[in-house]
Order: structure tokens, then sequence, then C-alpha cells
């Protein structure tokens, strides 16, 4: 918490924000302040069902309580420094923290869904050598806070918060056509590096009373962080992907140095007793096609016999290049050869259709614009 200085008048204390604390401690921080419990639970339903940001919104609550809490609190969102908007329909908002940090969150619109892609850290200490976000040297984790409010923000943009019919009916109900249904935790960062915050996170994205999104349309990807991947299954029971990419561990140390920690047979010991899974809930293994360095007819057979007895299905996802990147994506048949192989052998390995390449918006490319700006911005001309 930063101090203004020891003149600071108590009026311009910075106010606490509520958008991003768990239920239990909205609930403390309400008995403190003399509030019965049951105005924690209205207040949690406007912060986090409805989307206010304006306490005075707040109808059911007494004008001086609501009064009281503009006075102590905010319900505020990070500033958005850029939003782009893709040909295809794909968004991607890059998002300014009070520390100056920025990080990018993707939306991805489908015909039958649409998935909101969360980042977990500013930058990432992976340094895989085919994704841009391991090239940003900035990391720091991001907060239980920060990740809840990218889902905020695209609430917001979507304009997804349930209106009221009046203020007596129930909040409209949760509608087919709704623009964000899924979330994967697939952005910038390692999610299992940052397990704390990311729990907390999305035990406020779960709750049914709040953002209400189910742990069944939550899909967590990690390089495989094997100590974290049993109790991330066990406490919050979401869907589980593994970023493989390779099928001998001399390849996956050069592209995933995470490997050298916790190599593919330990990997895939964490997989097999992963909590949940199942044949109607499988583990996703994400596969980046890298011609002619993991995308041969025999490393699919491989990745076949590696996935037995795993309840798997196969993610293909397109390099997708970036700027200086060492690697260039197979043709379009080199893929359909590899995918063929993985289907006749009984896996479902859909081909991942490349989303907002034109934003820089698809896997792997996420960097934010401000590491960009400075890395390429000409050196600033001595002053007169
Ligand atoms: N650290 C986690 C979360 C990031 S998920 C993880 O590794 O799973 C981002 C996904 O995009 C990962 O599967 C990653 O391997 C993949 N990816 C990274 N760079 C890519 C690129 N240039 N092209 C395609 N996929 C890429």
């Amino acid at each position: 918490m930063s101090q203004s200085g020891p003149l600071s008048d108590p009026l311009s204390e910075p106010r606490r924000n509520l958008v991003g604390i768990g239920r239990a401690e909205l609930a403390a921080e309400m008995a403190e302040s003399g509030a019965e419990p049951f105005r924690a639970r209205q207040l949690w339903h406007w912060i986090y069902h409805r989307g206010v940001t304006d306490f005075a919104a707040m109808s059911n609550l007494a004008k001086g309580f609501r009064e009281r809490l503009a006075a102590t609190y905010e319900l505020g969102r990070p500033a958005i420094s850029s939003a782009l908007a893709s040909a295809d329909g794909t968004r991607k908002w890059l998002l300014r923290f009070g520390d100056g940090q920025e990080v990018e969150t993707v939306h991805i619109p489908e015909s039958d869904r649409g998935t909101l892609c969360v980042s977990s850290q500013v930058g990432c200490t992976l340094t895989c050598s085919f994704c841009h976000t391991g090239t940003q040297r900035l990391v720091r984790n991001l907060t239980s806070a920060e990740i809840v409010a990218q889902i905020m923000v695209a609430r917001d943009a979507l304009g997804e918060w349930p209106k009221p019919a009046s203020a007596t009916s129930p909040a409209t109900p949760v509608g087919e056509d709704r623009q964000l249904t899924n979330i994967v935790l697939m952005g910038m960062g390692e999610p299992l590096y940052n397990y704390e915050n990311v729990a907390a996170a999305l035990k406020i994205a779960m709750d049914p009373e709040g953002l209400s999104i189910s742990r069944r349309k939550i899909t967590l990807s990690t390089a495989g962080v094997v100590p974290a991947i049993a109790r991330c299954g066990a406490e919050l029971g979401v869907n589980l992907a593994v970023s493989l990419h390779a099928v001998t561990d001399e390849l996956r140390d050069r592209l995933v140095p995470l490997n050298r920690k916790y190599p593919i047979a330990e990997l895939l010991g964490a997989c097999r007793t992963y909590p949940g899974s199942s044949n109607a809930r499988r583990i996703t293994f994400e596969y980046v096609m890298l011609k002619g360095v993991n995308d041969s007819p025999a490393d699919a057979r491989e990745l076949v016999r590696l996935l037995q007895g795993i309840p798997a299905k196969v993610n293909l996802i397109p390099f997708n290049p970036w700027p200086g990147a060492p690697y260039e994506c197979p043709t379009d048949a080199v893929i359909a050869a590899f995918s063929d192989i993985m289907f006749a052998a009984g896996y479902s390995a859909p081909v991942r259709t490349p989303r907002g390449r034109d934003i820089l918006a698809a896997c792997g490319q996420l960097k934010s614009e401000s590491v960009r700006a400075r890395r390429t911005a000409p050196a600033p001309a001595p002053s007169a």
C-alpha cells in the first residue's frame, strides 16, 4: 500500500477496492463495521452477480449504509490501456494495474460458447522457447483481485451483467446466448506457480451467487508443475490442460525447460491420478506444432503410446509466429496427418483454429504492449 505522506488528510486516504475479495473476507470486513451478515451477502450479489461499480445503485441497501460504504470503499476496475478487436471477433484487452504492470486478457467468441483467456502472472518465468510471453523480463504474480478483475472487465465490455427486471423480481437468468461462458487459464503466466491467488480467484468465479461460472467450464492449463496438480484437482475440481508439446524428455527439456524439473513420466503420472478426470471429463494435452521439430508421424505414434490409460484428448495448436521466433508452423497437410494418426488411435485431436492472430492475441503471442513499445521505441532525442 502506498502512503500519501506524513501530511496526508484522512479524507484523501485511498479507498479500499472491494472487487476481488473473497466471501469470508467480505463478511469479516462488514462484521467489523457493524453490518449484519445478510448485508455482506447482498453486497456480494451486487459486486459479483450484478457487477455494479457504484454503491448508489445498490437499491436494497439503506441510503446511509451505501454512503458509508462509498466513503470507505470503491468498486474499481483496472485501467484498460488498450482494447483491440480482431477481424474474427476475438477481443484483447491490455489491463494496467496500480503499480503500472500490465497483462492481457482475450475473449474468443464461438458459435456455441465464448471463452475468456485469463492471465495469472505478469510475464512468465518458464521461458518456453516457442512462447512470446516467456521473453518478457518482468514477472510478478497477479493478486486474486487482479485475476478476478479480468473477468469483471470482460463482462463490462460484453455488456453481460444481468439486469434486474424490476426491484422486486429476481435477476435475469443466465441465458443461452451468453458470450462469456467458459474460462481458460491460458493467458500470460504459469497458474500453478501462483496457486494460492489463482485458487482464491477461481473460488470467486465459481460462486453460484456471484460470477457463477461452473468448474466444468473452467480449464487450468499448466506446463507441468507436478506437485500442484493433485491439489488443483482436489480443491478446485476444474478441468486440466497440460502443455506437453514433446514426446521425449530430450526435446521437451529444450521446448519447456520446466521438464528438467518434472520430466514427462512424472507429469503423466500426475495426470493418471488427476482427481475428477474420467472419460466424460478428459484431460486436454496441448501440443504446439513446430515445423520439423515435433510434427512427424513417429512423434504422433509415440504420443499415442504415452497417453495410454489416461482419459485424454489432444489439442493440436499450430505454432503462432511472433517477431523473432525461432520456429515455423508446419503445413496444413503435416498437421492433418498428425491429427489423423491420433484419431485412428481413438483420440479426439482437433486442430485449434488460430484466433486473433492479427491482434497478437493467439496462443503464445501475449506480451504486454508496454514492453513491446519500450523495446521498439527509438531512443529519446537528447534534450536541447
Ligand atoms: N503456463 C501455462 C499457461 C499458458 S497456456 C501453460 O504452459 O500451459 C498457453 C498455451 O499456449 C500453452 O499451451 C503454450 O504452450 C501455448 N503456446 C505458447 N506459445 C505458443 C505459440 N507461439 N504458438 C502456439 N501455442 C503457443
